[in-house]
């Protein structure tokens, strides 16, 4: 299967790593969009949020337990954003389930 964040886990793709353990993988985003911009991704392949299912779901939660750890090693301990992008309406161009953990700022916009 042709997946770039499956090579990155694989380590075929370099990455910035940040933090990995059994079930996750997280990296700086090559194009970051906030002074922290980390990719928290399941090592499992699943293609986006809209495919967890009760079979995979602990990638999901395995990912939640990792963020608080990663954005603590990261420095954020005033605030963050985490956005999954899902499909075409989504913006999802990686077809890896991920989630963005942005911060560092005070974001000015909020979407909801
Ligand atoms: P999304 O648009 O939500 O699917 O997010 C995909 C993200 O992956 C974008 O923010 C890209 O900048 C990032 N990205 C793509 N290729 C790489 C790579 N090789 N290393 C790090 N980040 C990447
Ligand atoms: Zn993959």
């Amino acid at each position: 299967m042709d997946c770039i964040f499956c090579e990155i886990i694989r380590g075929s793709i370099p990455s910035q790593k940040v933090f990995e353990n059994e079930a996750v993988y997280a990296f700086r985003d090559i194009k970051p969009c906030a002074p922290v911009h980390i990719l928290i991704v399941p090592k499992a392949h699943i293609a986006s949020a809209d495919e967890i299912n009760a079979d995979n779901a602990d990638a999901v939660r395995d990912v939640f337990l990792a963020i608080p750890e990663i954005a603590k090693a990261a420095g954020l301990t005033n605030g963050y954003r985490i956005v999954t992008n899902i499909g075409e309406d989504g913006g999802q161009t990686v077809k890896h389930l991920h989630f963005h953990l942005l911060g560092g700022q005070k974001f000015a916009e909020k979407l909801v």
